[in-house]
């Protein structure tokens, strides 16, 4: 009785989840953007980048490429040339999630890309998942 107490205690312990992790609600911003002649300028490029931490160049090339368009980063907005309609970039930066931020297995935004052997891999730090982009 005794023993299966105290087993109880240390895998209760074990399982105790990451309190930050718990608490903190993750929410993928949504794209803002504005008209600017036949341009389009996504305002807060550089804060989505920020809060899903990804590199800045990836983030835009994936938006351009997907996009079908080409763009310049100005600062923390990215000017891309066209009219281009805020639903489709929030499409788009919503597929990058998924595919670059987003652990396939639980779902966590806490992951990284990490190179091995010239193969990038997609690493969740909550479950420890990692899979090859
Ligand atoms: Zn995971």
């Amino acid at each position: 009785m005794v023993n299966d107490y105290e087993d109880l205690l240390e895998k209760g312990m074990s399982e105790v989840p990451d309190e930050a992790g718990e608490s903190e609600r993750f929410e993928l911003p949504v794209a803002d953007t504005r008209k600017d002649g036949s341009k389009t300028v996504m305002t807060n490029f550089g804060e989505i980048a920020d809060v899903i931490s990804r590199d800045q160049d990836r983030f835009s090339k994936y938006l351009q490429d997907e996009l079908g368009t080409s763009a310049r980063v100005d600062g923390d907005e990215m000017i891309l040339n066209g009219e281009i309609r805020r639903g489709n970039v929030q499409a788009k930066v919503k597929q990058f999630a998924e595919e670059y931020v987003f652990c396939p297995e639980c779902e966590s935004p806490d992951t990284e890309i990490v190179k091995e052997k010239g193969v990038e891999i997609l690493k969740c730090q909550a479950c420890g998942a990692r899979n090859p982009l």
